[in-house]
């Protein structure tokens, strides 16, 4: 249960990951297709999957429609690794419930980074990031969401979202550090507004930032994929 299944056709590769994994102390297992990636995670689930897109017979898409078909596999956590070539894959993978992705080549440190990030979140131990089940703090309460009252403060002051704004800003900030691909926030919008296209999440979205004042920073472009909200105020680029 807390091994990780590391799915890569490319020894070399999925030796490198291999070595990273079992040096973080977790057990690591590392299989090269597709067929018998599927094969393992149902005989014994792992904690997590880091996953190759492009592999021999069963492609990484087809194993994580799979994983989110299924009750027993639905809440493994997915990692997607893939070449950057391949955007628009890794947004159907995202869309299809992966939790996060790195493209490669990777940094060993940044994809372990995610890794130890996406373990945390998912632990069943990770508590909540506001004391208040309803209210979402970002970025040390720099700006906070009360889900209850639809109400949003920006370093402490009061701020007027629209309801799309405000959803979309719900959609961003639920997952923090992940990215939300523009279909995905898209349906995350409810209400009269709901025709939204990906131009207008990103009209939304430039609001949303100026709104957000100092803190507009929080909200990172990840090109070819979405967006995502930093946890915490950061000056590094990726
Ligand atoms: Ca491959």
């Amino acid at each position: 249960m807390e091994t990780i299944l590391i799915v890569e056709d490319e020894p070399d590769i999925g030796e490198l990951i291999r070595f990273h994994v079992d040096q973080e102390g977790h057990p690591a297992q590392v299989v090269q297709s597709g067929l018998s990636a599927w094969e393992k995670i149902n005989q014994d689930p792992p904690r997590l999957v880091i996953l190759d897109l492009m592999l021999p017979d069963l492609d990484g898409l087809e194993i994580c429609r799979r994983m989110k078909r299924h009750d027993h596999t639905r809440d493994i956590p997915v990692m997607i690794v893939s070449a950057k070539g391949e955007e628009a894959d890794i947004v159907v993978g995202l869309e299809l419930g992966a939790d996060d992705y790195v493209t490669k080549p990777f940094s060993p440190k940044v994809l372990m980074a995610r890794m130890r990030n996406l373990l945390r979140r998912t632990s069943g131990a990770v508590t909540p990031i506001a004391p208040d089940h309803n209210k979402i703090s970002i970025a040390d309460g720099s700006f906070v969401i009360d889900l209850d009252r639809h109400h949003i403060t920006v370093g402490g002051k009061p701020v007027e979202f629209t309801r799309s704004e405000f959803d979309i800003l719900h959609c961003l900030v639920s997952k923090p550090g992940f990215v939300r691909t523009r279909d995905q926030i898209i349906a995350s919008v409810h209400g009269e507004s709901a025709v939204l296209t990906s131009r207008t999440v990103d009209v939304h979205i430039t609001a949303i930032r100026r709104k957000l004042g100092e803190f507009g920073g929080l909200i990172r472009t990840v090109r070819g994929v979405g967006y995502r909200v930093e946890e915490t105020i950061q000056n590094d680029a990726e």
